[in-house]
C-alpha cells in the first residue's frame, strides 16, 4: 500500500537559462539549457519519495521519447508506476522554461498533452489505489472533474487532502469541502481571494477568508520570504532558509512533496512546515524541477 498518492501530470521540462527571461518581441543570447522531469504532480512524487516516502503515481503518457523520460524518472526514484497510463495515440506533456538566471525567477508554457485527455470512465484502478491511502495530493494541471472527483473519493475514505491550487483557475465550490489543505502562492492566494499579499497580514486576511469557503487548513507559500499557515485558530509564519537560489521552478512542488511526506508520517503541523520549508529551499539551489529535488539526506 502507497501511504501517499499523487494524481497530476508529467511533463519533460524544456528549460533555457539566460541573463533575463525575454520580453515579448526580444532575442537574446542565454548561457544554458536543459532537458528534465517535470509537471506539478510527477515534481511532488519525486520529492516524497527521495524523502524515503512511499508514493503512487496516478497520471497518463504517451509512449514517445519524453513518455520514456518520465517513466525513467519514476523508476530511478523508487515511485510506483502501476498507474500511470500509457497511450500510443499521445504525446507526452512538455513544458517551454525561461529561467533569468540572475534571480533564478521564471516564465513557463505547459502543454499537458496526454493527462489533458483523462477521463473518469478510466480510472477504476487508480480510485482503488487513491482509497487505500493515507494521503492524496494533487494540483490543478488535469480536467476538474476528474480532480474533483478523486478528491471527494479521497476524502469520503478517510484520507487526507491536500490541493495544491496551480495553476490557478476557477474551480467549482464543491471542491472547498474535499479539501484539508490548500496551498497557493502568494499569487494563487490572490486570485482565489482578490487580496493581494504583500506582507504575513495579507497572507493571513486571504487565509481566513478561504477557511470561509470551508477548507479546513491554509498554507500560503510567499516565495523567498517563507510561508504563512492558518487553521482559523492557530496562524504560523515561517522565514525562508536562507540559500542562494539558483532556479525556482518545481520549490512549490518541492514544498508540498515535503509537507504530504511529514503529514504521511504523522509529525505535528509546524514539524511538517519546517519539513516543506526546507525542502523547498534546498531544491531552489538546483537547476531543474523533478532533478533538484533533495534527498532526505540533505535535509
Ligand atoms: P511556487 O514555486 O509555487 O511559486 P513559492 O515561490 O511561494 O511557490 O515557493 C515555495 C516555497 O519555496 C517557499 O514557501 C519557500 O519555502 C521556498 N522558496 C522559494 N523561493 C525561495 C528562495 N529564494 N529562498 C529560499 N526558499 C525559497
Amino acid at each position: 500500500m502507497s501511504e501517499i498518492s499523487v494524481l497530476g501530470i508529467f511533463v519533460a521540462d524544456i528549460s533555457f537559462s539566460g541573463p533575463k527571461i525575454p520580453a515579448v518581441g526580444e532575442t537574446i543570447l542565454g548561457n544554458k539549457y536543459n532537458i528534465g522531469p517535470g509537471g506539478k504532480g510527477c515534481n511532488q512524487a519525486v520529492a516524497i519519495a527521495r524523502l524515503g516516502g512511499k508514493v503512487n503515481f496516478i497520471s497518463k503518457i504517451g509512449t514517445d521519447s519524453y513518455g520514456k523520460l518520465a517513466l525513467n524518472t519514476l523508476l530511478k526514484n523508487k515511485i510506483n508506476t502501476e498507474n500511470v497510463i500509457q497511450d500510443p495515440n499521445l504525446q507526452t506533456g512538455v513544458a517551454g522554461i525561461l529561467v533569468d538566471k540572475n534571480s533564478g525567477k521564471n516564465a513557463i508554457n505547459v502543454i499537458v498533452g496526454a493527462p489533458s485527455t483523462f477521463k473518469i470512465s478510466e480510472i477504476d484502478d487508480q480510485i482503488n489505489i487513491i482509497k487505500k491511502s493515507k494521503i492524496f495530493l494533487t494540483q490543478l494541471e488535469l480536467p476538474k472533474e476528474v480532480t474533483l472527483y478523486c478528491l471527494k473519493t479521497a476524502k469520503e475514505n478517510g484520507c487526507l487532502t491536500i490541493l495544491n491550487p496551480a495553476p490557478a483557475s476557477e474551480i467549482p465550490n464543491e471542491f472547498y469541502s474535499y479539501i484539508d489543505y490548500f496551498t497557493p502562492n502568494e499569487t494563487e492566494a490572490e486570485f482565489y481571494t482578490g487580496i493581494k499579499i504583500t506582507n504575513e497580514k495579507d497572507a493571513q486576511q486571504a487565509a481566513d477568508k478561504l477557511i470561509n469557503l470551508g477548507i479546513k487548513k491554509i498554507i500560503i507559500t510567499l516565495g523567498e520570504k517563507g510561508l504563512f499557515y492558518s487553521d482559523g485558530n492557530e496562524e504560523l509564519y515561517l522565514k525562508a532558509s536562507s540559500v542562494k537560489a539558483i532556479d525556482t521552478t518545481g520549490a512549490g512542488d518541492a514544498f508540498n512533496g515535503g509537507f504530504a511526506f511529514g503529514l504521511s508520517k504523522e509529525k505535528p503541523i509546524k514539524e511538517c512546515l519546517e519539513i516543506a520549508n526546507k525542502v523547498a529551499g534546498l531544491s531552489t539551489t538546483k537547476l531543474g524541477a523533478g532533478d533538484s529535488m533533495p534527498f532526505f539526506k540533505d535535509i
